[in-house]
Formats: C-alpha cells, structure tokens, sequence
C-alpha cells in the first residue's frame, strides 16, 4: 500500500528507510510526500486487484510522525494498494527458460521491479540477441527451484 501527501515545502533529498519497521519515505519535486514501505493491503485473488487496509496505513502513518513529527498535519491526499509478485526467496526469475526454446523469463521482482528494470531490459536484451549477458545470472535461473528427482 501506498499513501501520498498533499505538496509541503521542500524538506528532504533523499529516500529514508527504517530497518525495525517497514517504511519508504520520499519527497517529490513537487512538494508531495510517497509513504509506503511493503505494509500489505487485502488482494482479491479472484479479481486481481488489491485493497487498502485502514489499520496498515494507520501503522505506516504513526511511523512517520515518530521519525518526523511535523508530519503530523500533513494531509494524506490519496492512498492505494497493487499486487506484484513475490518469489519464495525474494529474488526474481531472469534468464532462459529450462522448459522452452525462444521463451525469456523476467518476473517476480519481490518489491524491486522498478529499480532493476533497466538493468533487467538489458540483461533481456543481451539474452534476445543472444550475447553473454555482461553480469553473472545465474542466481535468477528458474533452475533454482527445480526439485531434484527422487532416486
Ligand atoms: C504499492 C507498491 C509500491 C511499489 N514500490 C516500488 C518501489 O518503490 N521500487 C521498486 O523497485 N518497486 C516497487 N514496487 C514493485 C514493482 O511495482 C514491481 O516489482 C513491478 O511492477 C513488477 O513488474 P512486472 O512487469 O514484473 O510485473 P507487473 O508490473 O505486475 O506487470 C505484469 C502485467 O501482466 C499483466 N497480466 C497478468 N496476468 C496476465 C495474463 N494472464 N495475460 C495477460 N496479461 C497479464 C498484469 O495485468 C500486469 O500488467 C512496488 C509495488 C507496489 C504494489
């Protein structure tokens, strides 16, 4: 889930974390204030869509005015929530398929789709045109959650 702010005077440059409780905190060029963090929402499995959960953002909120208490008045203009996938290790699948001639794999990206979507573009790029992708992949082969085969 995601909450933002209505626009503040400038106050911040860089993207704050917390390493106890979840939080993303970042301020745009605009003034507006991203509040987020990986709180979870409800997702409807059956429509693909997911839905906020008042008591997350309550939690997410309250973090926010403990590390920066002028928060407090700050007015949350509009909140929501996505589905992404999340793979069992958090570490997304890039990489040929073991299954399929022709087929690319690049997904389950566990929260961080939009930080290594560059690199992943290239890295499909490299694998499209068949070249040796210039980074190692290995650890995103979908192989790693092949079970072996019963002796
Ligand atoms: C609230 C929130 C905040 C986030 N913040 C960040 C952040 O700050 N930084 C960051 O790096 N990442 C963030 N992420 C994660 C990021 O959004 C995802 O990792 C990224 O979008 C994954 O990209 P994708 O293309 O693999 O999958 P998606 O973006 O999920 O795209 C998959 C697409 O496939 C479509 N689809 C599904 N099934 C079918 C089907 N059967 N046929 C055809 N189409 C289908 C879907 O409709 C969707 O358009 C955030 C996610 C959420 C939900």
């Amino acid at each position: 889930m995601l909450m933002i702010t209505e626009r503040l005077a400038p106050f911040l440059g860089t993207v704050v974390g917390a390493t106890s409780r979840p939080l993303s905190f970042k301020q745009f060029e605009n003034g507006t204030v991203l509040i987020g963090g990986g709180v979870r929402g409800v997702v409807d499995t059956v429509r693909h869509v997911a839905e906020t959960r008042l008591d997350g953002l309550a939690e997410n909120a309250d973090t926010v005015v403990s590390l920066f208490p002028f928060m407090q008045d700050a007015r949350i203009m509009r909140t929501w929530a996505g589905v992404e996938a999340v793979m069992q290790d958090q570490i997304p699948v890039i990489g040929l398929s073991s299954q399929h001639d022709n087929v690319i794999h690049a997904f389950g990206f566990s929260a961080h789709g939009y930080q290594l979507g560059p690199i992943t573009g290239e890295i499909v790029a490299d694998l499209a045109m068949e070249r040796e992708p210039k980074l190692p992949i290995t650890p995103f082969s979908i192989q790693r959650f092949q079970t072996p085969c019963p002796a």
